[in-house]
């Protein structure tokens, strides 16, 4: 077993190499180094229950301080990595120190997209990525009535929803023809955009963002259409970026995002790639893809922490997202990015059906709205790349448990 890992950031999928290397009972050193000053958490609950005060801030943690108090794990918060040094085995930190691995682990996850519109520096304007993130934006929702989203997004809708709850006016302005145009069919996003409407948010679709504006605090969101629309806060979901300057400066392969193989292995053999920043193979798509999503995140954190101690594993996953806008509970398994078919089972207007995608007769996916059900079901399904007729998904008697 090597002697040293060290985990570059200290995120979601940096907390599971840890818990997976305990678990398997490396005896080495553990360095977990992120420039944030938190240890390792959880974001989703950042645009949910934690942004509207529903959530301790104990309850983000991936796991309890008492968790790290072992000799072997070495925590560096606040501290930003410059660098690696491929030759000598070693990663350079902003304040000057030099650290020797045997095995790196890059679990330097992703960044907001920022737009660059006039007015972009104006207070009142917010990311949404940290817990840092979520104080601020709470308190500037504590003096605020009318909120404009840009975006719609799972975290702009999030959001929205958490925002309409709370009382507030909100608009939210989308580029896209519907919401959550890159992740959902036509289907889900008219069920979207309907609760939205129906809570009371004003969705703007086909809209641009032209500017902000303000007299050192935000006033206005201006379109692109030139329509000024009065904010006093706004929040930006607009895609991430993922943090793979390290890995490129230090010259290993990156794609959409550091490549590695289905083992996590970057082109560097003691070097591992996790999480968002990764561009890895997918075997049931056959394709290489980039994931922003925590159960890819903790799997691709096991498979690396198991390669490492030397347990040859591969990374072999369908991949599941979630989102919670108000009592509607969305769950995805699979990618429908290409399918030539979907088929509703359930009526979208009782608020609990699912919809499933087909690319050459084969399941490649599903939606599920409050539908936990047909979520779990197909996870296997869409494994096996099952053969399913459509008026058998389409019938909600026909247990799916029963086709895998
Ligand atoms: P991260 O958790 O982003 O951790 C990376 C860490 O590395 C960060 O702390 C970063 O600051 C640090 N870092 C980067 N570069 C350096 C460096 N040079 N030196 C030191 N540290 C560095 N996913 C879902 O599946 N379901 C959801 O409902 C969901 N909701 C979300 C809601 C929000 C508001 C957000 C922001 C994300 C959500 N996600 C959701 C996505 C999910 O949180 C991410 O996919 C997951 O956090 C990825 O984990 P990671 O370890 O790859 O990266």
């Amino acid at each position: 077993m090597p002697r040293t890992v060290v985990i570059a950031g200290a995120g979601h999928g940096a907390g599971q190499v840890v818990a997976s290397l305990k678990q398997h009972k490396f005896d080495g050193r553990i360095v977990l180094v992120g420039e944030e000053p938190y240890l390792p958490y959880q974001r989703p609950p950042l645009s949910k229950k934690y942004l509207a005060g529903e959530m301790p801030p104990e309850r983000l943690y991936f796991k309890p301080e008492s968790f790290y108090d072992d000799d072997n794990i070495e925590i560096l918060l606040e501290t930003r990595i410059e660098g690696i040094d491929r030759q000598s085995h070693a990663i350079s930190t902003a304040g000057g120190n030099s650290i020797r691995y045997d095995k790196l682990v890059l679990a330097t996850g992703s960044r907001v997209r920022n737009l660059p519109v006039p007015g972009a520096d104006l207070a009142g304007i917010h990311y949404l990525r940290s817990i840092g993130d979520v104080e601020a934006i709470r308190s500037d929702l504590a003096k605020a009535k009318h909120i404009v989203i840009v975006g719609a997004g799972y975290i702009g809708l999030e959001v929205a929803a958490v925002c309409r709850q709370m009382g507030l006016e909100v608009t939210v302005i989308e580029m896209a023809g519907r919401v959550m145009s890159r992740v959902v069919s036509e289907q889900v996003s008219n069920f979207f955009e309907k609760l939205h409407t129906r809570h009371g948010v004003d969705i703007r679709l086909s809209t641009g963002l032209a500017a902000f504006e303000g007299d050192g605090k935000l006033t206005h969101v201006v379109t692109a259409s030139d329509e000024r629309i009065a904010a006093d806060l706004a929040v930006v979901g607009v895609g991430i970026v993922p943090n793979t300057e390290l890995a490129q400066n230090a010259g290993l392969a990156v794609n959409d995002g550091i490549v590695v193989d289905d083992q996590c292995r970057t082109d560097d053999a003691d070097i591992y790639a996790i999480g968002d920043c990764t561009w890895h193979p997918n075997s049931i798509y056959d394709r290489y893809l980039r994931l922003e999503s925590v159960h890819n995140a903790l799997e691709q954190a096991k498979t690396a922490a198991a390669n490492i101690c030397g347990i040859e594993t591969h990374y072999a996953q369908v991949p599941w997202f979630w989102s919670d806008q108000y009592d509607i509970k969305l769950q995805i398994a699979g990618l429908s990015q290409g399918f030539d078919t979907a088929v509703l089972r359930g009526d979208p207007a009782s608020a609990s059906f699912a919809c499933f995608y087909l690319r050459d007769g084969i399941l490649v996916a599903v939606d599920a709205i409050n539908s936990p059900r047909e979520f779990m079901q197909s996870k296997a399904l869409i494994a096996n790349r099952a053969r399913i007729a459509t008026d058998v998904l389409a019938d909600p008697d026909v247990l799916l448990r029963d086709l895998a």
